[in-house]
């Protein structure tokens, strides 16, 4: 029995969408399958009702469609070991599927891959208010986590706009980076541990809790930005954080992008170590949200804006640094307007300008979204070229991102996806990106959308070797298929 759905009719289904795959050859699920699963996971944790299917089969941007007819949801890892052991043997391929909140295509099935999500696996295992350890299963909402950490003065390292919905585990996955990556660095320093599920259904168990170390590979890295590749992570050990008491937060418009540089470079100098954020945003990106989601500017309109934030633990002693510095950087002129709160409810509205600028782009109709890496000194060059060479091809070119990490989020929306325009971007943007040896991915991964584009920002021998790992560890290639490397065998 094939049990193949078709949904969302609007959307065309990924693999026809941006380039032609042709699905691999594995075995189809059928009705021993499924029962299978149930007799593991319990009746209502195998779903293939086709309405809850075609939220999982359609990603957060909702330009990527499978065809999945089965959603697993285990509630411990040894269930999960269970259901990949057997997979394995039938050569039945597997989604891994945490808040379905990425933006490469990664988290969703090109064709009828097997959805397993891991939003059961949510216990929080222990907490450590000394060490500042929290250990869970990789199912936990991020937001749920920062809050339990928030009860001992403590904060998760990272923070994300979909810190609601994300699991830590797709966090891991994506080696996720966001707002707090400029203090507390990414994740492969502050994930001291993991479980991890093989495709043969094997428990690697590597939940250390130390802090150092040095016995052997560590292979918990090979995990932290994998994709769902190489196999499912089950369970995390993260180094929190001291939660700061007290935050500030400017917003300030500036003339030029010089300027914007300038003001980073003096903000790391005089902020020094209770700079927490150091984030961008260019006018077009700042008329997106106050026109298609209604939120205010705090300021005038300006050609770019920052928002710097500072936490420490004296708030008198972080306010007075940051008069000191707001005042010598208008007394220059190199910043033009701005404004300075601590307070909670201000800090949460100037973030909103910042955070649901992803959202408010959805609302034009269609975003070609790219995340990268580039120089410092190329950083907005990349927003006017394409700005140039689309012209009104788009409804809105923009820039805005992690300036602090030298992070650029360009985005182009247009009102529906038109295979033109697509044309007209890729794979021009990744070259461009490629010539300044950035990366095609700062953030998010590669998953499907970029895959075929990793030659640009890794050599063939480290690929070749990325390869070589993936047939270790998924000889079958059931994880993941489609995603993050241009090819398997
Ligand atoms: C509004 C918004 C803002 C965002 N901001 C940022 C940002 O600032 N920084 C950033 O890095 N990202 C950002 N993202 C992208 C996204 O939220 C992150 O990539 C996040 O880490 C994905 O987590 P998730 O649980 O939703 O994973 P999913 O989207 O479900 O999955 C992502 C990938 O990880 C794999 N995966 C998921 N769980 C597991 C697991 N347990 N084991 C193995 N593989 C797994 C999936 O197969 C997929 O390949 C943003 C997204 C949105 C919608």
């Amino acid at each position: 029995m094939r049990l193949l759905r078709i949904f969302n009719k609007k959307v065309k289904f990924s693999s026809i969408r941006y380039y032609s795959v042709v699905r691999q050859g594995f075995e189809y699920v059928n009705e021993d399958d499924v029962n299978y699963f149930k007799s593991v996971l319990g009746e209502r944790n195998v779903i293939t009702d086709e309405e809850e299917l075609a939220i999982v089969n359609t990603d957060w941007l909702k330009t990527m469609k499978g065809s999945s007819g089965v959603l697993l949801q285990p509630s411990c890892p040894s269930e999960v070991s269970k259901v990949l052991s057997y997979c394995n043997s039938r050569r039945l391929a597997v989604v891994p599927q945490g808040g379905n909140t990425g933006l490469v295509g990664g988290s969703v099935p090109i064709f009828d891959e097997i959805v397993l999500s891991t939003k059961r696996l949510n216990k929080i295992l222990s907490l450590d208010p000394v060490t500042g350890i929290l250990s869970c299963e990789s199912g936990c909402i991020l937001e749920a986590l920062d809050n339990k950490a928030a009860e001992y003065d403590l904060m998760m390292p990272l923070d994300l706009g979909a810190k609601g919905s994300c699991h830590i585990g797709g966090n891991v996955a994506t080696n996720a980076g966001g707002i707090r990556l400029l203090r507390y660095g990414n994740l492969h320093g502050s994930i001291l541990g993991l479980e991890a599920v093989l495709a043969n259904g094997e428990r690697l168990d590597m939940m250390t809790t130390n802090k150092k170390d040095n016995t052997g590979y560590d292979l918990k890295h090979l995990f932290v930005g994998s994709e769902g590749t190489l196999g499912i992570i089950t369970k995390v050990a993260v180094q929190c954080a001291q939660r700061p008491n007290s935050f500030h937060v400017a917003f300030l418009g500036l003339e030029s992008f010089e300027n914007v540089l300038k003001t980073v470079q003096s903000a790391k100098q005089s902020l020094n170590e209770i700079l927490s954020s150091c984030e961008f945003m260019d006018d077009e990106s700042m008329e997106c949200v106050t026109k298609n989601l209604g939120l205010r500017l705090p300021i005038q309109r300006h050609p770019f804006y920052m928002l710097l934030e500072t936490s420490g633990s004296s708030s008198y002693h972080d306010e007075e640094k940051l008069n000191d510095f707001l005042e010598k950087s208008f007394n220059s002129g190199v910043i033009l307007d701005g404004t300075l709160t601590g307070e909670p409810s201000k800090i949460k509205d100037m973030w909103a300008l910042r955070e649901r600028i992803a959202e408010g782009l959805l609302r034009d109709g269609y975003c070609y979204k790219y995340d990268v890496s580039v120089p410092l000194s190329k950083f907005y060059d990349l927003v006017t070229d394409m700005r140039e060479r689309l012209g009104s091809s788009v409804v809105r070119c923009c820039g805005y991102g992690h300036l602090g990490d030298g992070n650029l989020h360009l985005n182009l929306t247009g009102e529906i996806f038109d295979p033109d325009v697509f044309a007209l971007i890729e794979p021009y943007v990744y070259e461009r990106v490629g010539d300044w040896k950035g990366s095609i991915s700062a953030e998010h991964g590669l998953g499907y959308k970029k895959r075929n584009y990793i030659h640009l920002s890794k050599s063939q021998s480290a690929i070749s070797l990325m390869q070589q790992l993936k047939s270790l560890l998924d000889p079958n290639g059931i994880l993941n298929p489609y995603k993050v490397l241009p090819s398997f065998k």
